[in-house]
């Protein structure tokens, strides 16, 4: 049974109807929805859902995942659907690569979160990075079905294409919008045959490579997601390009060993003098 503090806390149990391997180091999980609780996980493109279990030693392990799936009309079933990758020594994530079965119940939070696109006609782009491709997969698939004058670029950044996430669902959007669907991958540990050259899509690479591509002036939302190095290198690109800042929106995933902003100097004690 339910507890009603979970459900006060908009945690509800929620059965995995699918598992599906996207990659040898990720998975895409789906949750069955009941219909007394649709509108409750009706969702926005870009939103995400918390997820809980309980540790070996008691503990509460906690973390958050954006839907992938696009945002379902009014009337139909949401779809729950997130794309987790494993990280190594992980708590979550590698519970979720190596035990989470179809039947088994977690604990899963209303979906939350501001990094969203309500469809509107527009030119928009996204910057991501690994797993960062995951709500911007709903953004993008939700934008383009529902609002035919938008148009959406998205680049991406991936080590290998072995490791691509949602490499089928992106070239999909790419078959069915060819004219209003772009897309740029960099790969930063393998060459392509086609396509630009290997490396890391760092702050100096974006700012000389998002001109060549879009007309920066007229894009009307940035969406950068991953993590810290490339969200705030992609930011720093595009505001150096003269973007605004309220064209520009984040959704940071982790922050990478080496790229955490350094914390603010300490302010140094006055001593009064003697
Ligand atoms: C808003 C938001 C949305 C997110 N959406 C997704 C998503 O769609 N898909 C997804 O796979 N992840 C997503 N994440 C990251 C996710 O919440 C977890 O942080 C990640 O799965 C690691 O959790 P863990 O319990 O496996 O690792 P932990 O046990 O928390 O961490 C183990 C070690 O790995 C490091 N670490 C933590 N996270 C990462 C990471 N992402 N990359 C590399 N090292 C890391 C930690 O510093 C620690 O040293 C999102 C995070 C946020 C804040």
């Amino acid at each position: 049974m339910e507890s009603s503090a979970a459900a006060r806390a908009g945690f509800h149990p929620l059965r995995v109807s699918e598992v599906d391997r996207l990659t040898d180091d990720s998975v895409a999980v789906t949750f069955a929805v009941p219909p007394e609780l649709h509108e409750a996980y009706r969702h926005l493109p870009g939103q995400h859902l918390a997820l809980r279990r309980t540790g070996e030693q008691g503990e509460e392990i906690r973390r958050t995942y954006s839907i992938c799936a696009p945002a379902s009309p009014a009337g139909e079933p949401p779809v729950l659907r997130v794309g987790i990758r494993l990280v190594d020594g992980g708590s979550f994530s590698t519970y979720a690569l190596k035990e989470l079965t179809v039947g088994d119940l977690v604990e899963v939070m209303e979906p939350r979160g501001r990094f969203t696109l309500a469809p509107r006609p527009g030119h928009f782009a996204a910057v991501v990075g690994g797993s960062g491709i995951t709500p911007v997969l709903s953004i993008a698939a939700t934008l383009l079905a529902r609002e035919p004058e938008a148009r959406f670029c998205l680049i991406r950044s991936d080590r290998t294409a072995a490791s691509t996430m949602f490499l089928d669902e992106v070239a999909d959007l790419k078959d069915r919008y060819p004219d209003r669907f772009q897309l740029i991958t960099v790969l930063s540990r393998e060459e392509q045959q086609a396509g630009l050259p290997s490396g890391r899509l760092d702050r100096e690479r974006l700012a000389g490579l998002l001109p060549a591509l879009l007309p920066v002036d007229s894009i009307d939302g940035w969406f950068l997601c991953g993590p810290f190095g490339l969200v705030q290198g992609a930011e720093q690109a595009l505001r150096g390009l003269g973007v605004d800042r309220a064209r520009i929106h984040q959704e940071i995933f982790h922050v990478d060993d080496g790229s955490a902003p350094a914390p603010a100097p300490r302010p140094t004690p006055r001593r009064t003098p003697p």
